[in-house]
């Protein structure tokens, strides 16, 4: 499946979140119902796809038995590998806030045929199998956020050193340098975190804190340097040609995908601090 992928053959997307389960990824209702002459027919709907416009695969989720019959909401689900079937499969985009680059689509399922060599793991074991690739994800988009805070804070602080107003540079008043000084700060704590999981990770060790803990200091940083960066820009931040408006839309995404701060900080009140769990 993955030397394709890497060659830039195949194009994948991932299907895991629905509009009716949200977080709560044991609650999904998409399913894959397992033929008697062998492979599944898989029904449902995912939302927010991203690149589902343009993908020839799809990473799926699915229930394989209802959660009902489940001893825990964990067990029964399963994830499958297989080809974005365009006849089997709509595909809506949803217009949003950013990320014009790429598409986010809500997709509806109607009888897709998956061969069983399309599943990946065991049958039931799907949430384990997520669980998997989801601290690579977090590492991985940690990373991303302390690139993206660094090249906006360096465009804020370009900006702070040659634009002059009461005849000295703006970034020469500590109130204009002391933002962009704490979230320099903050990008490098984020980077040393993002550090720490991947190593982690690539040990073959838990990584489940570092990764959200490096996902969370990584994107709550990057938002706050592109909010500096319109506030340091004065008028011509909400101006669309010095781009950081647009910085500043792409960076809220940071508390919402792929997980959300909010889960974040439950998650590690729960295994760090060890109160109960919240979710
Ligand atoms: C641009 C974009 C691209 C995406 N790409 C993909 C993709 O390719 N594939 C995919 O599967 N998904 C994708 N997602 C979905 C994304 O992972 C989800 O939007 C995200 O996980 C949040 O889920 P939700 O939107 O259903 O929010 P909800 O679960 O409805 O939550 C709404 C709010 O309530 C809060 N909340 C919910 N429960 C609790 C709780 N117990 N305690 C505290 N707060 C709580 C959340 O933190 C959030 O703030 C994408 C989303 C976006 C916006």
């Amino acid at each position: 499946m993955l030397p394709p992928l890497i060659r830039g053959e195949h194009r994948s997307c991932f299907g895991v979140t629905e509009p009716d389960a949200g977080l709560d990824t044991t609650h999904i209702s998409t399913f894959a119902r397992r033929r008697e002459d062998g492979g599944y027919v898989v029904n449902g709907r995912k939302v927010w796809t991203s690149t589902a416009q343009r993908a020839d695969h799809i990473l799926l989720v699915t229930r394989t038995t209802p959660i009902e019959d489940c001893e825990r909401p964990t067990d029964g689900m399963s994830v499958f590998y297989t080809d974005f079937d365009r006849s089997k499969i709509d595909v809506h985009e949803i217009a949003n806030m950013g990320r014009k680059a790429v598409d986010s689509n809500a997709i509806f399922i109607d009888g897709l045929e998956v061969p069983e060599e399309d599943r990946i793991g065991a049958e039931g074991e799907g949430f384990k199998v997520l669980l998997h690739g989801l601290n690579a994800e977090r590492i991985i988009v940690a990373a991303a956020a302390v690139g993206f805070g660094m090249y906006v804070l360096e465009k804020a602080a370009a900006y702070a050193r040659e634009r002059v107003v009461f005849g000295r540079p703006i970034g020469q008043n500590q109130a204009i340098q002391h933002p962009l000084a704490s979230v320099w700060m903050r990008l490098q704590a984020a980077e040393l975190m993002t550090y720490k999981a991947a190593t982690l990770y690539d040990q073959g060790k838990p990584c489940g804190l570092e990764a959200n803990t490096a996902r969370n200091l990584a994107g709550s940083a990057a938002y706050e340097a592109a909010f500096r960066a319109v506030r340091t820009h004065g008028g011509f931040g909400f101006a669309q040609e010095y781009h950081v408006e647009r910085y500043f839309r792409e960076s809220v995404l940071n508390f919402i995908a792929p997980v959300s701060e909010e889960l974040i900080l439950s998650y590690v009140a729960e295994k760090a601090l060890g109160m109960p769990k919240s979710y």
